[in-house]
């Protein structure tokens, strides 16, 4: 990518902000027990969403200021209409960037070549388990077939290399460690266990329920050898091994046990348009109202520099005076 024209975000501890995370939607088709509640929701209303034209003159000016990396998630980002359509306007700004998508997937099996044509690069896909049963139960929905299609036609497209998201709660899930690490091996794909985050809507997160990531590497490593990857990028928050016989890589996210703060370089874009300098941010700041008031390019530069110059320091989970924010992940943009 050419140098950025305009100068970077850096805040006042020193990290450079190259990530960008758009959510284009809040909706979601399905219900997963760790994000949402079964019912109830309230969705914003169509005309908070930014449009496509919004959201991409918000990440050309991003991308002006040095950022790499565009990451389209929500809620669902495939529920929103034409993405493919978004996927082509920001691949217009930079046919170089790192442009990807967080995806339940089970809209991939229609839309993976179309997003691939519009310049899609690579997507993370969530999975929680490999039992039909459990996904009924975690996702609330009975889609787990729906999955593994869309996932073998991201492959097909040539989204690859594809990234399995993991969430895992003890007593639900956890003892599937090493048969979804087998698994994620077997095809391919790169599996990271993220830890559970007091980040649902409904506030049920339970410490007790969390399964430490060291508890997650140390049973797979008694199957399968495991080497440290020596190489990590340290803004990025998983920690990835390689298997000892080259059977691919897998990695931890372990956002509570193990912040990974001191090297964040994310900010988010929130459906309706307001940026998050941190996902456990308890303030947002108002770029819908910058957008649709006449804002020139200089004054959304303004008002993103001095949002990324307040981003915190880190994030308050392990301290007694933690505050769960009011939104929840996929609202906020995970
Ligand atoms: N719907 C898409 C999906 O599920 O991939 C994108 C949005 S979802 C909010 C993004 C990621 O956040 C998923 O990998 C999901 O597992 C993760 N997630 C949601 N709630 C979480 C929580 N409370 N703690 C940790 N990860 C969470
Ligand atoms: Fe939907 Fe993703 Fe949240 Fe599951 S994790 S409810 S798929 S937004």
């Amino acid at each position: 990518m050419p140098a950025h024209p305009r100068p970077a975000l850096i805040d006042t501890h020193g990290r450079t902000v190259r990530d960008l995370r758009i959510s284009v939607t809040d909706r979601c088709n399905l219900r997963c027990t760790y994000c949402m509640p079964a019912e109830g929701m309230q969705w914003l209303p169509k005309s908070d969403l930014l449009t496509y034209e919004e959201l991409t003159r918000f990440a050309r000016i991003a991308l002006e200021c040095g950022v790499q990396g565009v990451r389209l998630t929500g809620g669902e980002p495939t529920v929103r209409a034409d993405l493919p359509a978004l996927v082509g306007m920001l691949n217009a700004l930079a046919p170089d960037l790192d442009l990807s998508l967080t995806t339940n997937a089970l809209k991939l099996t229609a839309m993976a070549p179309a997003l691939r044509d519009a310049g899609l690069k690579r997507v993370n896909v969530s999975l929680d388990t490999l039992s039909r049963e459990r996904f009924h139960l975690i996702a609330r929905r009975d889609r787990l077939a729906d999955v593994l299609a869309g996932i073998d036609a991201a492959r097909l497209a040539g989204l690859a290399p594809i990234k399995i998201n993991a969430v895992l709660m003890r007593g639900v899930n956890d003892d599937e460690v090493v048969d979804m690490a087998r698994w994620a091996r077997d095809e391919g794909h790169e599996l990271r266990f993220i830890e559970w985050m007091p980040l649902d809507f409904a506030h049920t997160w339970d410490r007790s329920k969390l399964v430490p990531a060291t508890e997650i590497l140390e049973r797979i490593g008694a199957v399968f050898a495991l080497e440290s990857e020596d190489t990590d990028d340290p803004s990025s928050p998983a920690r990835t091994f390689r298997y000892a016989d080259g059977a691919g890589r897998v990695g931890v996210i372990a956002s509570v046990t193990r912040p990974f703060c001191g090297h964040c370089d994310r900010i988010r874009l929130t459906a309706d348009g307001q940026i998050r300098t941190c996902l456990f941010s308890l303030k947002e700041y108002d770029f819908r109202a910058a957008l649709r008031g006449g804002a020139s390019d200089d004054g959304i530069e303004a008002l993103l520099r001095a949002a990324v110059l307040r981003k915190e320091p880190g994030h308050l989970i392990n301290s007694a005076g933690f505050v769960q924010p009011d939104r929840g992940m996929s609202a906020i943009g995970g």
